[in-house]
């Protein structure tokens, strides 16, 4: 098939097969990128309108016992400046970020053992309290079945868990051997099962990734069916073991976003910090190649610089007002506004409708 042709059978189809993945991006050109950016954002529009969904991001802690050889905080960087909120600290940033007009909060973290069940139940459960039109995000990494389900008992909505490569021998590659493809597939599914609004999600560009590994992770999503999906560039952290890698490109993840719209018409898909890292205005090409959300960082100004995932992350010295304003602005920028709403995935309303 040509390239057109199987652009075309993606947008009808929602979906081409493993193979059919591979040859749409290792044939891809700039006409290719303008003809799919173009369906995406006509797709996405069609299923949101102009309203971009945003969530509150707070970063809870730097701590974490994992070794992933791409991430910034991971146990062996030595240099890195470890913090973990309080609940307090966390609770008042929510506060802060309600003012603003989030809706929804994602607490995002390290595996910490701080943060046992016990502990983030109690956070989750006050948060909703406070906040009962809220909904509340996890993205605290790889825990048992027990664990998940007390946090959705304990009334947390979503959980973002990426499976980072849905290829084991690249899954390897990029995690110590203490970590294993199979938990984490196993986390997706048991976060499923419980009945959480999962995301998925890899990073563009990670060492070892070629067009098979990335046909997987498109046919893996595809069969998995997440509520959203997060993708980013990889970007080098200077004291990890991928220093001297290459970043992921913008125009790579562009196309990637602009294929998944089109295979996932109603997944969330957010125009991520790391792509606005690589690029001053990363985050508006994002949502015109097909993203739909945004995420805000609302953790305390004093403790940014350390979440560092990577090297040159941005929007790590303003404040939560400051970072909801200039979104504001770079969304109104390409037509859209931000929601005040929940933004729940449409798959999700139309389950708890049933
Ligand atoms: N510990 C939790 C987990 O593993 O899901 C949440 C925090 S983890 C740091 C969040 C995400 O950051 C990872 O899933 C990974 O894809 C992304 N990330 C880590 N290092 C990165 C890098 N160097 N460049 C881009 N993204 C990175």
């Amino acid at each position: 098939m040509t390239e057109r042709e199987l652009i075309e059978k993606l947008d009808r189809e929602h979906g081409l097969s493993e193979a059919e993945y591979a040859e749409l991006i290792d044939g891809r050109d700039e006409g290719a990128a303008e003809l799919l950016a173009s369906l995406a954002s006509e797709k996405r529009k069609a299923v949101f309108g102009n309203s971009i969904y945003t969530r509150g991001l707070i970063e809870i802690s730097s701590i974490c016992k994992n070794n992933c050889l791409y991430c910034g905080i991971r146990r062996d960087n030595r240099q890195a400046e470890r913090y973990r909120l309080s609940k307090e600290e966390i609770l008042s940033c929510a506060d802060e970020g309600y003012g603003l007009g989030f809706r929804t909060f994602v607490l995002q973290g390290g595996e910490d053992a701080f943060f046992t069940d016990e502990v983030l139940c109690d956070i989750v459960s006050e948060l909703k309290k406070k906040h009962p039109d809220c909904a509340v995000t996890l993205s605290m990494g790889e825990r048992s079945h027990e664990s998940y389900k007390a946090l959705h008992d304990a009334g947390a909505d979503r959980y973002l868990l990426r499976h980072e490569t849905a290829d084991p021998e690249h899954y390897a590659m990029l995690h110590p051997a203490e970590m294993s493809f199979d938990n984490r597939m196993r986390c997706l599914k048991d976060l499923k099962e419980i009945g959480y609004q999962v995301g998925c999600g890899f990073m563009v560009g990670s060492p070892g990734q070629t067009s098979a590994t990335l046909a997987k992770d498109l046919t893996f999503i595809k069969e998995f069916k997440p509520d959203m999906c997060g993708i980013g560039p990889f970007i080098p952290h200077r004291n990890t073991p991928f220093k001297d890698e290459t970043a992921g490109t913008l125009e790579l993840t562009l196309f990637l976003l602009s294929v998944l719209r089109l295979t996932l018409p109603e997944v969330l898909l957010p125009a991520t910090t790391a792509l606005g890292t690589i690029h001053p205005q990363g985050r508006e090409k994002g949502i015109l190649a097909g993203a739909n959300v945004v995420m805000p960082n609302l953790s305390p100004v004093g403790v940014r610089k350390k979440y560092e995932l990577y090297d040159n992350k941005i929007c790590t010295g303003e404040e939560s007002a400051q970072c909801r304003g200039c979104l504001e602005a770079r969304m109104k920028a390409v037509g859209c506004t931000l929601a005040v709403d929940r933004g729940d995935s449409p798959a999700s309303l139309k389950a708890r409708s049933l």
